[in-house]
């Protein structure tokens, strides 16, 4: 038994509660991104960044 549809939490209380970062969006932030000594951005399966970053040439 699967239900595994997604990392939206429905209403989990926990200290670590961080919403996706695109404008507009709500949903669950389940990918932390860092870099460097930024805080880290959160983002939704739908709007995550590509990790790690690509190289710019
Ligand atoms: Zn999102």
């Amino acid at each position: 038994m699967s239900d595994e549809t997604g990392a939206i939490k429905k209403t989990e209380s926990g200290p670590f509660v961080h919403l996706c970062e695109e404008p507009g969006c709500k949903a669950w932030g389940g990918f932390g991104f860092a870099n460097g000594s930024a805080a880290p951005n959160w983002y939704c399966f739908a709007h995550r960044i590509e990790w790690p970053p690509a190289k710019r040439s």
